[in-house]
């Protein structure tokens, strides 16, 4: 951001000059407004759209705003190859309130996974950003190998969310998501926590979500790298 070439992607400086500091929903991760950290409702944690319709995650967690600077240097994770970012953005995930806790909650069996890419975008993308970020959250908190790209699956090749409208977004990804019918057993009483690297409504995640606890997880958290402001 600062051209200043650093060993990492973002310096310090910078990480700390751009990330916005605030409260997020615990539902959708958006940012709150300042004024409601003060109010009466500072304790819930949730946008009124959150609360209207409580998501079927414990909560979701975010990093970054996917705004200036942050979605171009996330545009070029994923879209100019560049996986090998994802140990650096799996830190910054590690600083947000509530993620570090999250994974250490996580028992042996428990599991760590990306929402998936359909085949066709996997074959032009090369990788699942969401499964580089899930491998190097795993093996920067001593859960290394509790990670698997085959167990959700995409069922279903969507647009892309931020092409559409809020209302159809939902509707986008109906039946987009299945778990391996061979290994359900996998998740019955399972903690697991999701990763992607952009949550634009939350469709995507909350219909991922639905499919792991309909297949007995009993414990959901949302680990997202970035939130659209809106
Ligand atoms: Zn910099
Ligand atoms: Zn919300």
């Amino acid at each position: 951001m600062c051209r200043s070439w650093p060993a990492e992607p973002v310096c310090a400086a910078c990480v700390a000059r751009f990330a916005p500091v605030g409260l997020r929903c615990l539902g959708c991760a958006i940012l709150l407004p300042v004024g409601l950290l003060h109010g009466p409702a500072s304790g819930s944690r949730l946008c009124a759209s959150c609360i209207r319709q409580p998501p079927p995650l414990d909560s979701t967690l975010a990093a970054l705003d996917y705004a200036y600077p942050w979605s171009a240097l996330i545009g070029t994770f994923k879209f100019g190859n560049q996986p090998g970012w994802a140990p650096f953005f799996a830190g910054m995930l590690l600083q947000v309130p509530g993620v570090r806790q999250a994974l250490a909650e996580l028992g042996q069996n428990d599991l760590i996974l990306p929402i998936p890419l359909s085949k066709e975008r996997l074959q032009t993308r090369g990788f699942n950003q969401a499964w580089e970020l899930a491998k190097a959250l795993a093996q920067q908190s001593g859960h290394a190998g509790q990670t698997s790209s085959t167990l959700l699956l995409r069922v279903k090749n969507t647009r892309p969310q931020t092409e559409l409208k809020r209302e159809a977004r939902l509707d986008n990804v109906r039946g987009a998501f299945q778990v391996d019918p061979l290994r359900l057993t996998q998740l019955k009483g399972r903690r697991v926590v999701l990763v992607d690297d952009v949550v634009t409504s939350g469709a995507s995640l909350f219909t991922a979500a639905a499919v792991l606890q309909a297949a007995g997880a009993a414990h959901i958290t949302g680990i997202v790298l970035s939130r659209t402001p809106q």
